[in-house]
């Protein structure tokens, strides 16, 4: 057989830790290593996957556009571009949209997009507010945004123009406005930096202190859009609309696409200003229209919420007999586990050797993220394996 890790090892660049195991193939919540090994997959590619593996929809949707229209060029229209984009400004607070690849991209363009507002609108401002912990992507504008100083320390000098204050503090956002802020840019719950949910205040005070100080606010929905946290975005469950919005992750359930949302005020991009080669293409947005309109048509985000709730139950009685569980975050299928000591990377090598795929989001908190459309059969059989081998770890069984 051939092996995979040792060709890995000697040709790939070291960017990060993989789990040892080699994947080949996907069924709905259900993925299988090189061996033929089931395991659930409650990581879905980090949020991503958010139909399950080998859709019927998905499958399809990319089998005939394929065979149809993969690339033409921006310059000209192109059909799915197009539904796809009255489909999300249509079931959004927003008016207009721009189609980029990742999610970093998506924040890229959201940045450009502040910035050439506050040249127009607020006297050549362009200073970004944003939050420790935050993460927002990794090319060298968007990893300064994100506030993990590791990230981004190797690749000094930075551009200029962000500041950092913690998160879920809007005191400190106030304190940190000046002249040359243009934007607050903000994950309405930051799920890279340990699926942390602010206050119910804290959005609705940065939307009021914004609006006085005529700043935009900027959500980045890469990770809680689409149905993840229950809502079809998460801005809805705080009831509160920003001006700017990105998607990716799940917008085409794995297949590569990402968007910038914003409301007539602030899309001051003209031509010229901003462009993709990729970007948008016919292929990537008839996956997009038709994971979306899924998500729409078949009331996912409800389906989510129900799932969340019955999640936070099961933790909660975790909680209650497991030493080792300290408590829970989240909302919807974006959900932590956290624990009373920095156990997370061995509870996720022994899940996976029970067959449970889940993610190590903090050194004590796991992630639990499986596509939108798992069923309560498949959560329950993750959650007891999830549950055993804390049990393992927490010192006992389950009390
Ligand atoms: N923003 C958020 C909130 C994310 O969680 C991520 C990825 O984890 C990104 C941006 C970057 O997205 P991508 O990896 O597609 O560039």
């Amino acid at each position: 057989m051939t092996d995979w890790r040792e060709i890995e090892a000697r040709v790939f660049m070291r960017t990060g830790k993989r789990l040892p195991v080699v994947l080949v193939r996907g069924e709905g919540s259900r993925v299988w290593d090189e061996d033929g090994k089931p395991y659930l997959d409650f990581f879905a590619g980090t949020a991503t996957v958010s139909l399950g593996h080998s859709n019927p929809v998905v499958a399809e949707a990319i089998a005939d556009q394929a065979r149809t229209l993969v690339l033409t060029s921006n310059l000209m229209y192109t059909i799915p571009q197009l539904r796809l984009a009255e489909l999300l400004v249509d079931n959004s607070c927003f008016d207009r949209i721009y189609f980029n690849n990742s999610g970093a991209e998506a924040n890229e363009a959201a940045i450009k997009l502040a910035r050439k507002w506050g040249h127009e609108q607020r006297n050549g401002a362009y200073e970004i507010i944003c939050t420790e912990n935050a993460f927002h992507g990794r090319t060298l504008t968007t990893v300064t945004a994100s506030g993990t100083a590791r990230y981004k320390e190797p690749f000094e000098p930075l551009p200029p123009g962000f500041v950092h204050v913690p998160y879920n503090d809007a005191e400190a956002i106030k304190r940190a406005t000046n002249e040359k802020t243009c934007a607050v840019f903000v994950e309405p719950i930051q799920g890279e930096g340990g699926v942390n949910v602010p206050d119910d205040g804290y959005l609705p005070a940065l939307r009021r202190w914004c609006d006085e100080q005529h700043l935009l606010l900027m959500f980045d929905e890469v990770q809680t859009g689409l149905g993840r946290c229950g809502a079809l975005f998460a801005y809805e469950l705080f009831g509160v609309e920003p001006d700017i919005m990105t998607l990716a992750k799940g917008i085409a359930s794995g297949v590569p696409l990402a968007a910038l949302l914003s409301k007539e005020h602030c899309a001051v991009f003209t031509p010229g200003d901003h462009g993709s080669t990729f970007g948008g293409n016919p292929l990537a947005t008839r996956v997009g229209y038709e994971v979306v309109k899924y998500i729409i048509d078949n009331k996912i985000p409800a389906k989510v919420a129900a799932d969340g709730a019955y999640l936070e139950q099961r933790f909660r009685s975790m909680e209650d007999r497991l030493d080792i569980v300290k408590g829970h975050r989240g909302k919807g299928l974006l959900q932590a586990v956290v624990l009373s000591r920095d156990a997370a990377e061995e509870v996720v090598r022994a899940c996976l050797e029970r067959g449970l795929i889940v993610n190590n989001v903090r050194p004590d908190a796991v992630r639990i993220c499986p596509p939108l459309t798992i069923s309560r059969e498949d959560l329950d059989e993750g959650l007891a394996i999830l549950e055993a081998v804390l049990a393992e770890k927490g010192g006992g069984a389950p009390k």
